[in-house]
């Protein structure tokens, strides 16, 4: 295993096993590469609020934070900090009239998908710059927000019964073209409850974090590790929500995946399994190093 100068990863399901169990075991690995210079960007989904409580910080000293950064809400908030206090440095933030427009898009997706197909949804529209949009709604995750392995084979077994032949192509298509039809390019992506339509995705975080850890540090993409649990291709050329961090400036970085989910991952992405473990593993190993 390489010594990497930088690690990227995603939070649910990767780091923790869920956003409300306890930090005790992903700190203590942290603390000592943060220490050493190593910089560690958690690229998570969620907002801030969620990362251990909203209270990340605390656990890490004004030092180890310096090595610290947050991509969070998929694309729409970049977070460094300073003086031990988190700052925005980035953000993929629409106006008003702009998340308006991302709601009626979802909208008017729930609507098709009820008239053509008599499929329901729910949406959640409070978020930053996207909304999910509830593929299974009779179907709670609880405390584990990510993917669980049955959830696919359900979601396609309700698609079929429902007629929609085209699956989740379909459904991403269906997203892409109203969107269109607004005047926006929206970024879908898919896990198998959520279909999430929004204005940016972990691309925008890995990008944004690889920036400036380059103009600060001169850390290049290919001293990088990214891991998360959410790679896996959902359909032919669909894949999950960590492989946007996969792109055209992070793709001489190596890539991990925690989950054992059965499906195709994106070129180049390691399946490792092992969940959690797997990761703190990695980070007790680059340790020692
Ligand atoms: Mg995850």
């Amino acid at each position: 295993m390489k010594k990497y100068k930088a690690v990227f990863f995603d939070w649910d399901g990767t780091a923790v096993l869920s956003r409300t169990a306890p930090v005790d075991d992903i700190v203590p690995v942290m603390q000592p590469l943060l220490e050493n210079g190593v910089k560690l960007a958690i690229i998570s989904g969620t907002t801030i609020e969620n990362i251990a409580g909203g209270h990340i910080g605390q656990y890490f000293s004004k030092k180890q934070l310096g090595n610290l950064y947050l991509g969070l809400g998929r694309g729409a908030y970049n977070y460094g900090f300073q003086e031990g206090k988190p700052y925005l440095f980035e953000n993929r933030l629409p106006d008003t009239a702009g998340l308006l427009t991302i709601h009626r898009i979802c909208f008017e997706i729930h609507a098709e998908l009820k008239e053509k197909y008599d499929f329901d949804t729910d949406i959640v529209f409070s978020r930053p710059n996207y909304c999910k949009i509830d593929l299974m709604t009779e179907n709670r995750r609880g405390d584990n927000l990510f993917m669980q392995e049955d959830e696919l084979d359900l979601l396609r077994e309700k698609m079929k019964e429902h007629g929609m032949k085209e699956g989740l192509s379909g459904l991403m298509e269906m997203a892409v073209r109203t969107g269109r039809s607004y005047h926006l390019e929206v970024i879908p992506t898919c896990d198998a409850k959520y279909l999430e339509v929004g204005i940016s995705s972990k691309s925008d975080n890995v990008e944004a974090i690889l920036g400036k850890m380059r103009e600060e540090c001169s850390i290049e993409a290919g001293e990088c590790a990214f891991w998360g649990d959410e790679y896996v291709g959902i359909e032919e050329d669909i894949f999950g929500s960590d492989s946007f961090m996969y792109t055209e400036q992070t793709s001489d970085g190596d890539f991990f995946d925690v989950s054992e989910v059965r499906g195709k991952r994106p070129e180049g992405v390691r399946l490792v399994g092992g969940g959690v473990k797997s990761f703190l593993d990695f980070l007790a190993a680059q340790n020692e190093m």
